[in-house]
């Protein structure tokens, strides 16, 4: 029996192609229905070959989704088929399997990662699935596989409080997706930087926020937690400007093309800021998973998403329209 996945063959180049669905699973591999899969900047960088050398092509692509558990290896534990899951390149513990070489109709290998979810059906590492405990609104929890787990580990690692001066770069789903938890946990004082106007306006409105649209124009060195979810190196260069003195921190969430460097003065660190990721220690969400999907079922995510739902075969509209600032987060359903 044959499948159909994306696969990417060459620098922005994304072909559907039909895969043989695998019968034989190694140890600590799952196979996955995939139901809904969505794509962020991060998928992008590797889909425009800014994520360094490419080793793999062609290769199976996507890093969140959610899914039925359709087989599993002999003898596992973890999960039972039917299970509704959650998939995420977030570890819950080192890989166990080899990424899985497809064939396609003629015969071909297709590579695929431990994670890959922009196909129908997908062997996946049982330490990049989680199981959902609740199975409404299955397509909204695609957020659970990227954004909201990089997000909610900020919130782990760093003790955010109520009255802090928040100032957040950049409204894509990881800003937004900060803005949603720091507001559910009752932060007030939201700031918030993002060219697109007429997005800002609409935030302001739903979330009762400050907004920016250009970094000269905001307050320097007056928030207690600035968050640079942009990918843009210019706004990561002044960001520490806007952190307070002696014991401010700013937190790098966005993704970079791998063959940029910047400046920073170092002064900075002198006077007592702090510059750090999202993940400080070896990722693993072992645990915390169940934490996150409690937070995320008093949040509301429609607006993520536009009222169109991809079809696989649209992949490549799914990515223009995302490109474009059509949507916040494309959804792609698989069948
Ligand atoms: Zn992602």
């Amino acid at each position: 029996m044959y499948f159909r996945a994306a696969v990417l063959e060459k620098k922005n180049t994304i072909k559907i192609k039909k895969l043989k669905k695998p019968t034989n699973l190694q140890k600590g591999q799952i196979l996955v229905k995939i139901l809904f899969s969505s794509i962020c900047h991060t998928q992008l960088q590797e889909i425009e070959m800014k994520r360094g050398k490419n080793n793999f092509l062609p290769h199976c692509l996507g890093h969140e989704g959610v899914g039925i558990i359709e087989k599993t290896y002999k003898d596992c534990k973890k999960f039972k088929v039917g299970e509704n899951v959650c998939l995420s390149w977030v570890k819950s513990g080192p890989s166990i399997s080899k990424g899985n070489i497809y064939q396609d109709v003629k015969g071909n290998k297709i590579n695929s990662g431990p994670v890959h979810t922009l196909n129908e059906f997908a062997v996946i590492d049982e330490t990049r699935i989680y199981k959902l405990s609740q199975n409404k609104n299955l397509k909204n929890k695609v957020l659970l596989g990227c954004a909201m787990p990089t997000i909610f580990n900020i919130f782990l690692e760093n003790k955010i409080k109520k009255n802090m001066n928040i100032c957040v770069l950049g409204g894509g789903g990881l800003g937004l997706s900060f803005i949603l938890i720091s507001k559910s946990l009752g932060c007030k004082k939201i700031t918030l930087l993002d060219k697109n106007q007429k997005k800002l306006l609409y935030l302001k409105k739903k979330f009762n926020i400050n907004i920016f649209s250009s970094m000269e124009k905001i307050k320097r060195e007056s928030y207690d937690i600035v968050v640079e979810c942009t990918g843009n190196i210019k706004i990561f260069e002044m960001s520490l400007n806007l952190v307070k003195k002696f014991g401010g921190k700013m937190i790098v969430v966005g993704n970079y093309d791998k063959n940029l460097l910047s400046k920073l003065d170092p002064w900075h660190i002198i006077e007592g800021k702090t510059l750090k990721g999202a993940w400080n220690s070896e990722i693993n969400f072992k645990n915390k998973f169940s934490k996150l999907e409690n937070l995320f079922k008093k949040l509301k995510t429609d607006f993520y998403f536009s009222s169109k739902i991809y079809k696989l075969i649209e992949i490549n509209k799914a990515i223009a329209d995302f490109k474009k600032g059509k949507v916040i987060r494309p959804l792609i359903k698989m069948r």
